[in-house]
């Protein structure tokens, strides 16, 4: 399968390299790169570093490096074909090769497209068609007026059996690809949502990839035909665009706000996500159809890293501890529980009480301490066998945190709480925490997919070559033209040098090299590209770069002259009268000499090293 270096260049160049790393992660300005966490390993403080301008990432904690391509590769598990296919159809390009070669791709598109489409048409049909004046009113109801309906995308599906096939003109492919309808046993086309108002749901980019359709609750019973009933959420099956897994709706509305905040709020419902955003906290997200699980914490963990659960209390309290402490743990998150007044959910409290839905998220509780004081409030403490039994409950509920340091914080609390001695709590949470509660831990998750790859370890390198390496990546104009191969003595330097002395972009330089071989000097090139330059550099500062260069170079020169010297390869008055002339001039670098003493030094260089190759 071949694909032109040209047609792979223009896909990078049409990538912009903040914007595609910005679905997954946060990242910020800091003088002339971007800066994030990592969403190749975690960790608390960024070390995950983008240049703009170069189109390349590296990490400094992991050592991560690549393009949008590589990019692209990691997070998707894909190969560079179908990493190259997935940001060419971003950017609207056409492959040479994509005429004939992926129609997995060219169906992808489609199926996009006409989920676009059906979004924008029952959008249409809610806003103003009078068959849909009950869902409006309904919707009104809620809180939800036009506004919000607009922003959101808010739809209606007509009570019709194939309204939305015909209107679009959606084949039966079409139509099984997206989850938007089927073929019924007559051969006839149908809708797979009717009489429903529909939440569209998009990914982290706004594109939109499923539908999610709620009955009206006056529709007088959602009986069918067969005589069952219709659920009262029904949503798009899963598709090659739709991963239930993976989605969260509303993030893509939801980022900015969860970014400044560091916080995200998980909802059950679309309309709780819709409560949090008129109360003015616009950071919620809801699972669609299916419980919170590993896949939406990595998603999650990239963006914030306090998840409060915004669910009924019962519900919340059911999540499976076991999971959530590990994906705590894994993905250095905290999870908070919201606690919701009793018998209300955010959607009603939003309309009732802005304010107070805002200040239960403010207030929201660790989650083993929500879980520990549902078990405590269920209690009766009045008496000594009450008590004691809401202590065995209590451990219980404790075992399951892995971290013996926070289970050790919560046995003090209860036992205070209890009038319990905490000695004679502490042995039974260990006891509990070493039998019962290992088995419900899941399998590690990392069995899903390869982690980062090995990166590779760089030696110290000399830091004048590293210096001025950095300088010529950032300043090439000023730099490249008073550097020569000769001046680096590090071969991983002289080599780095010589593919930027190619003037090819940076890019095709780490491509080249990796496809030489030469992985350090790759590596170190990508490090370099996202180095932060830690002030302003003047001409001065350049040139006493330059200097510091040259010297070592030189000195490392005047080694050789040395030895050829002691072998009798060059004659002592020669050789004299060479160091002594060097020696003169690195000490007028730097000086108003010094422009003249670094042409005559590397002079000198670039002759040695002629002499040198055989
Ligand atoms: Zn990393």
């Amino acid at each position: 399968m071949a694909i032109s270096d040209g047609e792979i260049a223009q896909v990078r160049a049409a990538t912009d390299i903040v914007a595609l790393i910005s679905e997954f992660v946060a990242l910020k300005k800091a003088g002339r790169r971007w800066s994030g966490l990592c969403p190749f390993h975690g960790e608390k403080t960024p070390s995950f570093s983008v240049n703009a301008e170069e189109g390349r990432y590296y990490c400094f904690g992991c050592r991560a490096s690549g393009d949008q391509i590589t990019f692209v590769r990691e997070m998707h598990h894909l190969d560079f074909i179908d990493a190259l296919r997935l940001l060419a159809d971003r950017a609207g390009i056409e492959l040479h090769e994509d005429a004939n070669a992926g129609p997995a791709r060219k169906e992808r598109q489609e199926f996009l497209a006409a989920m676009d489409k059906a979004v924008e048409w029952y959008h249409d049909r809610l806003l103003h068609a009078p068959d849909a004046r009950p869902a409006r009113e309904y919707l009104r109801s809620r809180g939800i007026g036009g506004e919000i309906a607009r922003q959101f995308k808010l739809g209606w599906a007509p009570d019709e059996w194939d309204a939305l096939a015909s209107a679009l003109k959606l084949n039966e492919k079409v139509l099984n690809g997206t989850g938007l309808g089927f073929v019924n046993k007559r051969e006839r086309r149908q809708d797979a949502l009717r009489a429903r108002i529909i939440f569209p749901i998009f990914d982290p980019s706004g594109k939109a990839v499923a539908v999610g359709g709620r009955i009206l609750p006056s529709s007088s019973g959602h009986e069918r035909a067969d005589g069952r009933i219709e659920p009262k959420y029904k949503n798009s099956p899963e598709t090659t665009i739709y991963s239930k897994r993976r989605t969260l709706y509303a993030l893509n509305w939801a980022k900015d706000d969860i970014i400044k905040s560091g916080e995200i709020i998980v909802c059950e419902g679309y309309t709780d996500v819709i409560a949090f955003f008129s109360a003015g906290m616009p950071r919620a997200v809801a699972t669609c159809g299916t419980a919170l699980g590993e896949e939406h914490f990595r998603t999650m963990r990239n963006f914030a890293k306090r998840i409060v659960l915004a669910y009924d209390a019962d519900q919340a309290g059911q999540s499976a501890a076991a999971s959530v402490y590990q994906w705590e743990r894994q993905h250095e998150v905290d999870v908070a529980v919201a606690r919701l007044p009793k018998g209300s959910d955010p959607a009603e409290l939003a309309q009732r009480d802005p304010a107070a839905l805002r200040q239960v998220v403010v207030d929201a509780v660790p989650f083993l301490q929500f879980r520990l004081e549902r078990v405590l409030e269920g209690a009766n403490l009045a008496t000594a066998e009450g008590r004691a039994r809401a202590g065995e409950l209590a451990m219980a509920v404790l075992a399951e945190h892995p971290s013996e340091l926070v289970r050790d914080q919560y046995v003090m609390q209860v036992a205070d709480r209890l009038r319990l001695e905490s000695a004679t709590l502490r042995p039974r949470v260990a006891e509990m925490a070493r039998s019962g509660v290992k088995r419900e831990i899941p399998n590690s998750p990392s069995s899903e997919g390869p982690g980062p790859p090995e990166r590779q370890e760089i030696g110290p390198m000399p830091r004048p070559g590293l210096e001025a390496l950095r300088l010529c990546v950032h300043f090439p104009h000023d730099v490249k033209h008073r550097l020569i191969g000769a001046y680096f003595v590090n071969d991983v330097q002289r080599e780095i040098f010589g593919g930027l002395e190619t003037e090819q972009p940076i890019s095709d330089v780490i491509d080249e090299l990796q496809r030489h071989g030469d992985d350090a000097a790759a590596h170190v090139l990508s490090r370099l590209v996202v180095d932060e330059l830690d002030r302003e550099y003047t001409a001065d500062d350049v040139t006493a770069v330059i200097a510091q260069l040259v010297r070592s170079a030189v000195s490392e020169e005047l080694k050789n002259v040395d030895r050829e010297l002691r072998q009798g390869r060059i004659a002592p008055d020669i050789a004299m009268a060479t160091i002594r002339d060097v020696k003169e001039r690195m000490e007028l670098l730097g000086t108003n000499q010094g422009d003249q003493a670094e042409q005559d030094l590397r002079t000198w260089l670039q002759e040695r090293a002629s002499m040198s190759r055989p």
